[in-house]
C-alpha cells in the first residue's frame, strides 16, 4: 500500500476513515464540503493564491504537464524500419552471399539496409518531432484568480490551490474540486466513456464512488458543455485522474493519410509482381543450369532496382515539410491528412465575425423611445458623443436611451481597458462597444454597479441569442439583451422617451433593423423587466415574457482587408466561399457584399438563407440551396452539420471554421475542421484539423495555396522517381533477356537508389510554389496522382534511362572496357541521367528556363553532393572495391554527361509539346 503523505496524516481526523480510493496516496477530495477543500489547500475562494504561494508550490509540485507516455519507443520505431518487404528480401541475399563467400557483398547489402534504417528513422522523427511541437506549441489557457484579481495563464502554470473559472467550451484544466456552479454539465467521455454529459453539483459524495459519480469535482481533459463553474485546484499533471491512466487524450499521431496509404497499396502491389517476376527470373536460370548464386543476385538486383522502396516515406516527409509552411502561414495542423486534403478543398465555409471581420466593434447607431440617433467616434476609445440630427443629446432627454445604455453596461461581462494609452477590449468586443459607448456618454460602470449590484446572470449562449442579468438595488431588476428575434419575443411593450410605458410596434422597430442591418452592422436589442422582491436566482424561465422594450444598439464591424484579398483569390482557384453566421440576414448579406462572396443573388443583392428556413427544407432542396446560396445567417451549430452534409453530398470537399461548443460535429463532419485560436473553445481546437493562430480568414487562403504546393511537389517526386526504378528495372531484364552479363551490379543499384533519394529527389521538397498555383481549380480528390501525360513521360524517361545505360555498357565491351570499368558507367549513366531529369521535374509543366535557375539552390546542392558521391563510387579504392566499381577516363565521362544532355533535351521537347495543348497546361 502506497504510503500516506505527510499532509494527509497531520489532516487525518478530518479525512473520512475509508481507505482512500483506487489512487492510493490521493486524498477523496469528492467527500470534503468546498470549505474543507479551501481550508487544506490554504487559498480563499475569492483572492485566490498570491504569487509567492504560487511560486513556492509551482517547485514542489512542478508544471501543470502529463508525462506523454511515448506510443512507440525508439527502438520499436528504428527496428520497424526493417520491416519492409524489399528489406527482408535484401537480409536474405546477405544472408545467402555470406553462405557464397561473398563476404564483401555481403557487407555492403548489410551496411546499405542499416543505413536506410538510419536514415528512415531518423527523418521519422524529424517528421514526428515537427508535428508534435506545433500541436504542443497551441498551449491550453486557463483563466484564475490570483492576488485577488482574474488572470489568463496558461493552463501548465497551474498549481495546487489555484482557483479557476470555466464555462461551457472549456475543458478543465487540472482536477479540480467546485467551489461554485451554475448550470454545469460536463463531458467526461473522453474519461470515463460516458458519452452523456454529466449534471454537476457541490454536494459531497461517498469517498468509495466511481469517478463518474464525482459530481462535485471536474476532471482535466474533460469539458464543460454547459454553464459556468469555479474550482479549486486539488491535482495537476500526472497526478490528475487522467495523468493517472496514462491516456494521452491528445492520442497518438498518425503519419497515415488517405495518399500515403494509396502508395503504400501500390508498392504492396508492385512489389508482388516484381517478385513474381524475380522468381521467375530465378527459376528459368536454374533450368537453363546456370550457377544458383549468380541467379539469385539477378533476381535480387531486379527487385531493388524495380521497388520504389523510398516513395511511401518521402511522401510522409514532404508532407511534414508541409506542416512546418503552413504553420508559417498561422495554419497549425492538428492532422497531417489535412495537408493533402487543403490541395483539393473546394469549399470554404467561414464564420463572419472575427474571420472576415475585424471583430472591433463600435456602436454607431442608437435607436429608443422612437429616436434615431447618431454616435461619433471610432475604436474603443470613449471619446465621442451622441448626436440627433448632428446635435449632442441630453441624456435626460430620454429615458428609453439612459436604460437602453445602462442595460449595455451593466448585462455585460467584458472590460474595457486602457493600456499605455491604448484602449482595448477584454472579453467580448460585441460587449466592449456597449461599454464604450456608455462611457462617451459619461457612464461610470464601477459607480453603476454598486448602486446596482449583478446577483446572477445568464451567460450569452449562441443557441439562445441573448444574456440576462439580474441586479439588486433600490429595487430588483433585470436586463436583457441580444438578438432583436430572442428580446422581442420576450416583450410586451416599450418605454417611451419619458420613461412612461408604451405600446410595442413590432414593426417599426423591425424596419429600423433592417435599416441598419442593410448597412452592415450588427444589431444588438435592450429590454428590461422588474423582478420578484427577493429574487437572487435567474434562469431561462425568468426570461420569457413581461419585457420592457428599451432599444437598439447598431454596431460596424469592418471586414477585414486582407480576408477581401483573400476571397478573391479563393475564387480564382476554384474555391468558393460561403459565410456561416449566427447573426441577422440582412447585416450578413451587406458584409458578404462587401466582402465580395459570390453566390445567388436577388434584385442585385446577396441572397441569405436563415437557419429557420433551412430547418424547414427537404433534403434535395437542401442540398440545392446549400450549393448556390453563399449566405447562411442565425444558424444554429446543428445546421451547420447539416450544411456540411449537404454539401459533401454534392461531392464537395468543405473546409468549414468553427469555434463554439457545439461546432465540434461540424467540424468533425467536414473534410477540413478549423478552429479559431484566439477565439475558439477548447471542444472545437480537439475537433479540429487546423487551427487558425490568428483566427484571419487569410489564414486558411494561405493554407490552401501551401497545400497546393505541397502537393505538386509530391507529385514531382513520384514522376522523378517512378522512371529511375522503371529504367533500372529494365535494364537488368534487358540483360536477362539478351542473356548478357548484368549491366550494373545489385550492390550497385542499391547505391545509386540510396543515394539519389535523398540528395537528389528530397530536394524537390523545397521546390516553390508554381506562380499559378491560385489560378487553377482544385484537383478533383478522386483524381490519380499521375495523369495519363505524366504516366507517357514516366515509360518515356525509362526507356530512355534503358537505352543510356544498357547501351553505354555495351558500347563499352565492345570497345576494350573491362566488365568493372562498363558496369560503372552503365551505374554513373543512371545516376546522371537521374541528377538531370531532376532538374526537369523541378516544374510539371513549365521549360526549366522559366522556373530560374536558382529559385531552389537545394536542388543544386543535392546535385552537388550527388556528384562527390559519385566521384568517389568511382575513384576511391575502397569504394572500388566494396562496389566492384573502377576509375573512369574522361571520353567515358563524356559520354555520360552526353546521354544526360539528350535526355534533358527530350523532356524539354516533350514539355513544350505538350505546353501548346493548353487543356494541359496544368500540373497533375
Ligand atoms: P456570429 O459570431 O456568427 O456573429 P453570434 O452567435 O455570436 O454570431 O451572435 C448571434 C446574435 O446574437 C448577434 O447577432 C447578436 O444579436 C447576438 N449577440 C451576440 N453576442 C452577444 C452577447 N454577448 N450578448 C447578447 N447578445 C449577443
Ligand atoms: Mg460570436
Amino acid at each position: 500500500m502506497a504510503k500516506p503523505d505527510v499532509a494527509m496524516s497531520m489532516t487525518a481526523e478530518k479525512t473520512p476513515r475509508h481507505a482512500p480510493t483506487r489512487a492510493g496516496k490521493r486524498r477523496p477530495w469528492h467527500n470534503l464540503e468546498a470549505e474543507q477543500v479551501l481550508a487544506q489547500l490554504r487559498v480563499s475562494m475569492e483572492n485566490g493564491l498570491s504569487s509567492a504561494e504560487v511560486a513556492q508550490r509551482r517547485a514542489e509540485h512542478g508544471l501543470n504537464t502529463m508525462t506523454v507516455s511515448k506510443q512507440q519507443s525508439a527502438l520499436l520505431r528504428f527496428l520497424l524500419q526493417f520491416h519492409q518487404p524489399l528489406i527482408y528480401i535484401l537480409l536474405a541475399a546477405t544472408v545467402v552471399t555470406l553462405f557464397l563467400r561473398e563476404f564483401t557483398d555481403a557487407v555492403v547489402i548489410f551496411a546499405v539496409v542499416f543505413v536506410n534504417a538510419v536514415i528512415g528513422y531518423v527523418q521519422e522523427s524529424k517528421a514526428l518531432e515537427a508535428i508534435d511541437a506545433l500541436a504542443r506549441s497551441m498551449t491550453a489557457k486557463a483563466l484564475v484568480i490570483r492576488d485577488g484579481r482574474r488572470q489568463n495563464i496558461h493552463a501548465q502554470e497551474l498549481v495546487p490551490g489555484d482557483i479557476v473559472l470555466v464555462q461551457s467550451g472549456d475543458k478543465f484544466p487540472a482536477d479540480v474540486r467546485l467551489v461554485q456552479e451554475r448550470d454545469l454539465k460536463a463531458d467526461e467521455s473522453a474519461l470515463t466513456g460516458e458519452s452523456v454529459a454529466v449534471e454537476k453539483s457541490l454536494a459531497p459524495v461517498a469517498p468509495d464512488s466511481m469517478l463518474g459519480d464525482r459530481l462535485c469535482m471536474g476532471f482535466a481533459s474533460t469539458v464543460v458543455t454547459y454553464g459556468q463553474a469555479k474550482g479549486v485546484v486539488v491535482a495537476t499533471g500526472d497526478h490528475t485522474e487522467v495523468g493517472q491512466i496514462q491516456q494521452s487524450i491528445a492520442g497518438a499521431q498518425s503519419l497515415e493519410t488517405p495518399l500515403t496509404r494509396k502508395i503504400r497499396e501500390f508498392s504492396h502491389l508492385l512489389l508482388w509482381v516484381i517478385l513474381a517476376l524475380s522468381a521467375a527470373v530465378f527459376g528459368v536460370g536454374l533450368l537453363r543450369g546456370e550457377d544458383a548464386g549468380e541467379t539469385f543476385m539477378v533476381a535480387v538486383a531486379l527487385a531493388v532496382g524495380a521497388i520504389p522502396e523510398g516513395l511511401p516515406v518521402a511522401v510522409t516527409i514532404m508532407l511534414a515539410l508541409g506542416v512546418s509552411k503552413m504553420a508559417a502561414r498561422q495554419a497549425i495542423i492538428r492532422r497531417l491528412v489535412a495537408v493533402e486534403t487543403l490541395g483539393s478543398t473546394n469549399v470554404i465555409c467561414s464564420d463572419k465575425t472575427g474571420t472576415l471581420t475585424e471583430n472591433q466593434m463600435t456602436v454607431q447607431r442608437l435607436v429608443t423611445g422612437n429616436q434615431l440617433y447618431q454616435v461619433t467616434g471610432l475604436g474603443y476609445r470613449p471619446e465621442g458623443e451622441i448626436q440627433a440630427g448632428n446635435q449632442p443629446v441630453a441624456l435626460a432627454s430620454n429615458q428609453a436611451l439612459k436604460l437602453c445604455l445602462q442595460a449595455g453596461l451593466l448585462c455585460n461581462d467584458s472590460a474595457l481597458v486602457e493600456k499605455e494609452g491604448k484602449w482595448t477590449i477584454e472579453g467580448d468586443p460585441t460587449e466592449g462597444a456597449l461599454e464604450v459607448v456608455a462611457q462617451k456618454v459619461g457612464f461610470q460602470r464601477t459607480q453603476l454597479e454598486q448602486e446596482q449590484p449583478r446577483l446572477d446572470a445568464i451567460p450569452f449562449e449562441s443557441e439562445y441569442q441573448y444574456m440576462a442579468t439580474l441586479h439588486g438595488g433600490s429595487r430588483r431588476v433585470m436586463y436583457l439583451k441580444g438578438s432583436v428575434e430572442a428580446v422581442l419575443e420576450r416583450c410586451t411593450g416599450a418605454m417611451l422617451a419619458d420613461g412612461s410605458a408604451g405600446e410595442l410596434n413590432r414593426e417599426a422597430i423591425n424596419e429600423h433593423v433592417a435599416r441598419m442591418a442593410g448597412d452592415g452592422l450588427r444589431v444588438l436589442a435592450f429590454a428590461t423587466a422588474p423582478a420578484a422582491e427577493h429574487q437572487t436566482h435567474i434562469d431561462h424561465s425568468h426570461t420569457a415574457t413581461n419585457f420592457v422594450f428599451l432599444g437598439l444598439q447598431g454596431m460596424i464591424d469592418p471586414p477585414r482587408r486582407e480576408a477581401v484579398e483573400a476571397v478573391k483569390l479563393c475564387q480564382q482557384a476554384g474555391i468558393e466561399v460561403k459565410m456561416i453566421t449566427g447573426d441577422h440576414a440582412i447585416t450578413a448579406a451587406a458584409i458578404a457584399t462587401q466582402i465580395g462572396l459570390k453566390g445567388r443573388h436577388q434584385h442585385g443583392k446577396l441572397v441569405a438563407v436563415t437557419g429557420k428556413q433551412l430547418q424547414q427544407m427537404p433534403e434535395p432542396e437542401l442540398q440545392d440551396v446549400a450549393e448556390r446560396v453563399s449566405v447562411f445567417a442565425r444558424v444554429s451549430p446543428e445546421q451547420k452539420l447539416r450544411l456540411v452534409k449537404a454539401l459533401q453530398a454534392r461531392g464537395k470537399v468543405v473546409a468549414m471554421t468553427g469555434d463554439g461548443v457545439n461546432d465540434g460535429p461540424a467540424l468533425k463532419q467536414a473534410n477540413i475542421g478549423i478552429a479559431m485560436g484566439i477565439t475558439g473553445t477548447d471542444v472545437a481546437k480537439d475537433a479540429a484539423d487546423m487551427i487558425l493562430t490568428d483566427d484571419n480568414f487569410s489564414s486558411i487562403e494561405g493554407a490552401v495555396e501551401e497545400g497546393r504546393g505541397v502537393f505538386d511537389n509530391l507529385t514531382k517526386f513520384i514522376v522523378w522517381t517512378l522512371p529511375t526504378n522503371l529504367g533500372e528495372g529494365l535494364t537488368i531484364l534487358a540483360a536477362i533477356v539478351f542473356g548478357s552479363q548484368l549491366p550494373v551490379q545489385p550492390v550497385q543499384i542499391l547505391w545509386i537508389n540510396m543515394t539519389t533519394a535523398v540528395l537528389l529527389g528530397l530536394t524537390l521538397a523545397f521546390e516553390p510554389k508554381e506562380p499559378n498555383i491560385m489560378e487553377r481549380p482544385p484537383r478533383p480528390a478522386s483524381e490519380p496522382i499521375l495523369n495519363r501525360e505524366l504516366i507517357m513521360r514516366t515509360l518515356l524517361v525509362g526507356a530512355l534511362m534503358l537505352l543510356a545505360a544498357f547501351g553505354l555498357y555495351l558500347y563499352e565491351m565492345q570497345h576494350g572496357a573491362t566488365t568493372a570499368q562498363a558496369q560503372t558507367v552503365a551505374a554513373t549513366a543512371l545516376v546522371v541521367l537521374e541528377a538531370g531529369y531532376l532538374l526537369n521535374c523541378r516544374s510539371l509543366v513549365r521549360p526549366m528556363r522559366d522556373i530560374g535557375f536558382f529559385t531552389n539552390p537545394w536542388v543544386f546542392y543535392g546535385i552537388g553532393a550527388m556528384f562527390l558521391c559519385q566521384a568517389a563510387f568511382i575513384y576511391t579504392p575502397l569504394l572500388n572495391r566494396l562496389f566492384g566499381t573502377s576509375p573512369l577516363d574522361g571520353g567515358q565521362l563524356l559520354r555520360i554527361f552526353g546521354a544526360a544532355v539528350v535526355l534533358v533535351l527530350i523532356i524539354t521537347v516533350e514539355k513544350h509539346l505538350r505546353m501548346r495543348n493548353p487543356q494541359n497546361a496544368q500540373p497533375a
